[in-house]
């Protein structure tokens, strides 16, 4: 076996064309792009109109099993099939997320694929990019300083300062602000109140980029954010407090798509960064609308499983785009079916445990409860899913076996995929199956109606993706949900924030359970964003570091100016 270099040495070896030449691939020019040094670039929203007689790309959405705390390598496999196109003379362009600074100095670490299938410049990828998620932070900190400016100045439209959901955020993990309490000091230093901080990539800024298909449109989200209500229970929107025009001007840059490159000089964009347990993880409509016009494949990602990132992304994020998926990959790993056994306990942060990485078909076979589950949840939509192997160097001939026999039995494409030793040739048996796959009729449906009671969306996704029995609301989710109902949020989709570790609310319970009772505990509504957002079970919405957090091994090579040990 050779061995294969560090992420960050692959990355930083890779040889890279000029941004311009990435557009020319994508049939951009020089006009349609903003250069950001030598190799990342926006990409004007004018290019949408000019691009708009061209034919529509196949359109693949890569989504996974249940995850394992390390993940799977969807990123990895998003990365690695866009190169793979280009080995078989098709032309393809990834999107992808652009990873909050959270996990990237957290347990994760960064988010740019791996192995010879990742996003170049990868330093900047994972730190600020073109600072987009900077001024997310802003545009909502704007808000929320004027929230309590109004208060402060007499509070003419009488807002309940109890009823006021609009937190703070910050882009860093960091559990000291999840509560605290503003205002304190002297009459002249404002109000106290306890409220806290989000995740900036938690925060409804962040999903409006994600989902917003022009200027006019996010200016318009922006409005009807809903920030709290009155004390004559009316809400209160960013209209109202006039904030709406000032975030929209500190966000005109960052509705512009990234583009970036692939370790094999293929198109990335980079646009938007929703966590996808507390948010709808999806990369955004603006460049999958870019990229649907721009090659013969269009590969973005969903964040986490089929049951969070993908049902967010058919039901959420097509809803809104109008796109409709013609296949999906459903990655999926030998550790991570092993772990699905419930045999094994994975701590995040730590390696493996070693009886893990001992050959185990009967293991994998057994595990892969999830896999058919995460199989059918795409299935469920119309749309047809391909197994992709991510393959690991510990896995063993008879644990891959074991997978294919799962997919020979479910009826489904399967393909190994090396893309992340051996970059997209590795991957050109994934390729022609995501081709033939996406060849075949498509029946894409959502999976419910917006119409129907906020309850029974909820209860939809909850019995037909997560496979429970029943669902129970606190009374505070009871009396929200009668709230948003009387003013008129009803017919929003539902955004589940759920574990991305399980089926179920319990991130310790592993495979495919059925018939478990699904807590909802708190449900918030992201007007702006467009949809409802119950809190399943114990979700935070601000994570903190752990005991040795990734940050710790990042520094810079002061002979060369280098970051080092970002992962
Ligand atoms: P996801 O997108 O599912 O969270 P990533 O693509 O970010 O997962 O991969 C998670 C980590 O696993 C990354 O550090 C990546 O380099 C590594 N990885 C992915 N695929 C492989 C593989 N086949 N062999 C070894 N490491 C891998």
């Amino acid at each position: 076996e050779k061995t294969i270099p560090s992420d960050i040495e692959i990355a930083q070896a890779a040889r890279l064309e000029p941004i311009e030449a990435i557009a020319e691939k994508m049939g951009l020019g020089r006009d349609d792009i903003e250069l950001y040094g030598d190799y990342m670039a926006k990409i004007k929203l004018e290019a949408i109109e000019r691009l708009q007689d061209r034919p529509n790309a196949r359109y693949v959405v890569v989504t996974a099993v249940t995850p394992t705390p390390l993940g799977e390598g969807k990123s990895t496999t998003t990365v690695g099939l866009g190169q793979a196109f280009h080995h078989m003379g098709k032309t393809a362009v990834i999107a992808i997320r652009q990873p909050s600074q959270g996990p990237t100095f957290g347990i994760k670490g960064g988010a740019a694929g791996g192995g010879y299938s990742q996003v170049v410049p990868m330093e900047q990828f994972n730190l600020h990019l073109t600072g987009d998620i900077h001024a997310i932070t802003a545009a909502n900190n704007l808000l929320a300083a004027m929230i309590d400016n109004h208060i402060y100045h007499g509070n003419a439209l009488g807002i309940d300062p109890y009823s006021i959901t609009w937190r703070r955020v910050l882009d860093v993990s960091d559990r000291e602000l999840r509560n605290i309490v503003a205002g304190l000091g002297a009459r002249s230093d404002g109000r106290p109140r306890q409220t806290g901080f989000d995740i900036t990539v938690a925060s409804e800024v962040m999903a409006i980029l994600a989902l917003t298909t022009s200027l006019r449109d996010m200016r318009e989200r922006f409005g009807r954010i809903v920030i709290g209500h009155t004390y004559d229970k009316k809400p209160v929107t960013a209209e109202e407090l006039r904030a709406a025009g000032a975030m929209t001007v500190l966000m005109k840059e960052a509705i512009k798509p990234n583009l970036l490159q692939t370790l094999e000089r293929t198109p990335a964009l980079v646009h938007a960064g929703p966590f996808a347990n507390i948010a709808h993880g999806n990369s955004s409509v603006l460049a999958d609308r870019i990229g649907i016009k721009a090659a013969d494949f269009l590969v973005t990602e969903a964040g986490f499983g089929a049951d969070i990132g993908a049902e967010k992304f058919f039901n959420i994020k097509c809803r809104t785009s109008g796109l409709r998926p013609d296949a999906a990959v459903v990655v999926a790993t030998v550790r991570a079916l092993k772990l699905h056994t419930g045999k094994y306990r994975v701590t995040p942060g730590r390696p493996l445990p070693e009886e893990m990485l001992q050959e185990n078909p009967d293991d994998v076979y057994q595990g892969a409860s999830n896999l058919r589950k995460q199989v059918e949840n795409v299935r469920k939509h119309g749309v047809t899913p391909v197994i992709c192997i991510n393959h690991f160097a510990t896995d063993y001939e008879s644990e891959v076996e074991a997978i294919f026999t799962v997919a020979r039995e479910l009826g489904v494409r399967c393909a190994l995929s090396n893309h992340w030793a051996e970059g997209g040739a590795g991957a050109v048996d994934l390729a022609r199956a995501v081709a033939e796959a996406a060849d075949e009729p498509s029946d894409f449906h959502f999976l419910y109606e917006l119409e129907r009671p906020i309850k029974e969306k909820i209860e939809t996704i909850a019995r037909e993706i997560y496979g429970a029995g029943e669902v129970t609301y606190d009374r505070v989710a009871e009396r929200q949900i009668r709230e948003y109902e009387r003013n008129g949020f009803g017919h929003l989709p539902i955004c589940m924030a759920k574990t991305h570790l399980s089926l179920t609310a319990d991130p310790s319970v592993k495979g495919a359970p059925t018939g478990f009772t699904l807590p909802i505990r708190e449900v918030r509504a992201s007007v702006g964003a467009g949809f409802i957002y119950p809190l399943v079970g114990e979700m935070r919405t601000m994570p903190g570091l752990p005991s040795h957090p990734a940050a710790e091994r990042v520094d810079i090579d002061l002979e060369t100016g280098r970051v080092v040990g970002l992962f």
